[in-house]
């Protein structure tokens, strides 16, 4: 039987059910890992991605609320023993100046986005051992805000690009590396490429194309894989030239 870069390993997604998250469950379980991801509302989409990555664990965990996140992270350990790897990726976007946005939104993008990043880490943190990985999916948006409307979920981006920096030096010595890929346009329910803010994107960027989420799956994989050992602290594009 052939070996994949990710037998024996485990793993936990947030925001699997869709878009990203669902493709990055479908590809680390494609090789080889067992694989736990979280969702809040779409539950049969969720149904539907388990299925699909042949028996993937479907978590109801709402990030905005701490303790789902923790429950989720601890239900992930009592299913497979161990958890090598977190992918940070639900998210949430609210695209509207600051005068125009809410102060609930505004404190929804910070829970989804950043605070619940933490606790996930603080929680996987006390069962990941030598070789673990953590995955922060932040945002080309940390590095470019070229629109108005984009100033708070760009701010909760640069956050999560901080937050890796600087955990990158406290986990080194337990041969954990933590990284934040920064993703430019890629078609989802969030971002469609039929969507209003598409001719804006395409119009800034060197490719004439958004991303799929297959491609930011494939770099997930990467550097998850040992072959990333020694890849630390960093925020690494896959923007189709958004910042060229
Ligand atoms: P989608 O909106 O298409 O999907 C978001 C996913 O996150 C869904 O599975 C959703 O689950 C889950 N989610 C949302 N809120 C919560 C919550 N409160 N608790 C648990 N899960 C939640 O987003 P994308 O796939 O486009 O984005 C994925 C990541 O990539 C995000 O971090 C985003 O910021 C980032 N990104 C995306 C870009 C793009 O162009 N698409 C560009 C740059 C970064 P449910 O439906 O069950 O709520």
């Amino acid at each position: 039987m052939t070996t994949r870069q990710l037998d024996g390993k485990t793993a936990l997604v947030t925001g699997g059910s869709r878009g990203i998250g669902a493709a990055i469950v479908a590809r680390l379980a494609a090789d080889g890992a067992m694989v736990a991801f979280t969702y809040a509302h779409s539950k049969e989409k969720a149904r539907a991605v388990a299925a699909a990555a042949g028996g993937a664990y479907a978590i109801r965990a709402d990030s905005m609320t701490g303790g789902d996140v923790e429950a989720a992270i601890a239900q992930t350990v009592d299913r497979f023993g161990s958890l090598d790897i977190l992918v940070n990726n639900a998210a949430v976007s609210e695209f509207a100046t600051i005068g125009e946005l809410t102060m609930d939104q505004i404190d929804r993008m910070i829970s989804v986005n950043v605070r619940s990043a933490v606790v996930a880490i603080r929680e996987s943190l006390l069962h990941m051992g030598a070789g673990g990985r953590i995955i922060n999916i932040g945002s080309i948006n940390a590095d470019r805000t070229p629109y108005p409307g984009q100033s708070i979920y760009a701010m909760t981006k640069g956050a999560v690009a901080s937050l890796t920096r600087g955990l990158a030096h406290e986990l080194a010595a337990r041969q954990i590396t933590v990284n934040n890929i920064q993703p430019g346009p890629v078609d989802t329910d969030a971002n469609p490429s039929d969507g209003t803010w598409a001719p804006k994107m395409l119009a800034i960027m060197a490719s004439d194309r958004y991303g799929t989420a297959a491609e930011v799956a494939s770099f997930v994989s990467y550097l998850a894989s040992p072959d990333a050992a020694y890849i630390t602290g960093s925020s690494l594009n896959i923007d189709g030239g958004f910042t060229a």
